[in-house]
């Protein structure tokens, strides 16, 4: 079962292949990566278990969604088993539009993917995150985008050789003219390799505030991260951050703080399989305590402070 991964973001490309890594160790087959971007990224792919990298070169002026006739192109010729998409916001559109392209299906979010009697297995979140549904297509090529968090990352080996192979770009018939970039604004850190993470909802009345979840992330070694209404409320405390949940990113943290989230099931999506789940909320019914291993019902602008003092106590 070959298996072709693509992320138009480098620092997923770690946990693409470390996915294909573990199908192709259980079904054989080899991995191909397709690689836009400068060379040496093009090579770290093979470092990480590419048998083979199709480069598509650098993106330039491009935007990524002109590279779909290419990749279409591609996937027509070597009909591989499965094409793994990074789900991300570019990741999702070129996944879907390649499978429009090809008259297939994308699957979105995959949750895991397994091999089953000889064929892909893929569990996936629908309506919102309050179902997983579980597909296995009847053939052609698997074409699903894969949620950050899925996949162990693969290490690196130089000693790896690899297989080069620049691909030949297709012009699209319509092209968008990129007129500028800018990088995205964000203070977010690693949030994703945390083992401890605290979440900040709505039950932060001010932005400012937010600086105590902050100094509890801090007491313990940890991250923040938010709650949606956090990050895209009107006005949003926490602009331009990543928020958790369904729509946002999903996390496996040894430790989740929950501070002020009523623990709706489009964010525990986000957060349920920690392997500690902690809550605070003034209110005793809030969904989140049945989430929760431990739950403290109180006022967090009483038990943060507190706890942070205590734990800086130490
Ligand atoms: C299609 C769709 C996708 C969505 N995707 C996401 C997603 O990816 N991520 C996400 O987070 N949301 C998502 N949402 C929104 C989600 O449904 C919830 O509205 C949201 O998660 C609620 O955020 P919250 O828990 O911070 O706020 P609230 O639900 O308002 O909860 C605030 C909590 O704080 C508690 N509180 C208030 N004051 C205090 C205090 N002083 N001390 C202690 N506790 C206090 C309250 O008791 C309450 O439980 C999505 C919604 C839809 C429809």
């Amino acid at each position: 079962m070959n298996i072709f991964i693509f992320s138009d973001n480098a620092t997923l490309l770690p946990e693409m292949l470390g996915g294909a890594n573990e199908l192709v160790g259980t079904s054989g087959g080899s991995i191909a990566a397709i690689i836009i971007g400068s060379e040496s990224e093009a090579m770290s792919a093979a470092s990480m278990g590419a048998d083979k990298v199709y480069w598509l070169g650098q993106i330039g002026n491009r935007i990524i969604d002109d590279f779909v006739p290419t990749l279409n192109k591609l996937i027509m010729t070597e009909k591989p088993a499965a094409f793994l998409v990074a789900a991300t916001t570019r990741g999702k559109a070129v996944a879907g539009r390649v499978a429009a392209a090809l008259d297939m299906a994308a699957i979105v979010n995959a949750k895991e993917i397994k091999v089953v009697d000889g064929s892909f297995q893929v569990r996936h979140i629908i309506l919102g995150g309050a179902v997983i549904r579980v597909e296995q297509p009847l053939g052609g090529t698997l074409i699903t985008t894969v949620r950050s968090g899925v996949f162990t990352k693969a290490v690196a080996d130089t000693s790896r050789s690899d297989q080069l192979e620049h691909v030949e770009f297709v012009e699209p018939v319509t092209q968008i003219t990129k007129l500028e970039s800018k990088p995205k604004k964000s203070n977010a850190s690693n949030i994703g390799a945390a083992k401890i993470v605290v979440g900040a909802g709505r039950g932060f009345t001010t932005k400012e505030d937010l600086g105590l979840a902050r100094g509890l992330a801090d007491a313990l070694g940890g991250e923040v991260g938010y709650s949606r209404p956090v990050t895209e409320g009107n006005p949003p405390f926490a602009e331009g951050e990543p928020y958790i949940g369904v729509s946002g990113i999903q996390l496996k943290p040894e430790l989740y703080i929950a501070v002020g989230i009523s623990g709706q099931t489009q964010h525990m999506v986000g957060v349920n399989e920690s392997r500690v789940i902690v809550c605070i909320n003034k209110d005793p019914r809030a969904p989140i305590f049945r989430y929760s291993d431990y739950g403290i019902a109180g006022d967090l602008y009483e038990i943060v402070p507190e706890l942070t003092q205590a734990l800086n106590k130490k």
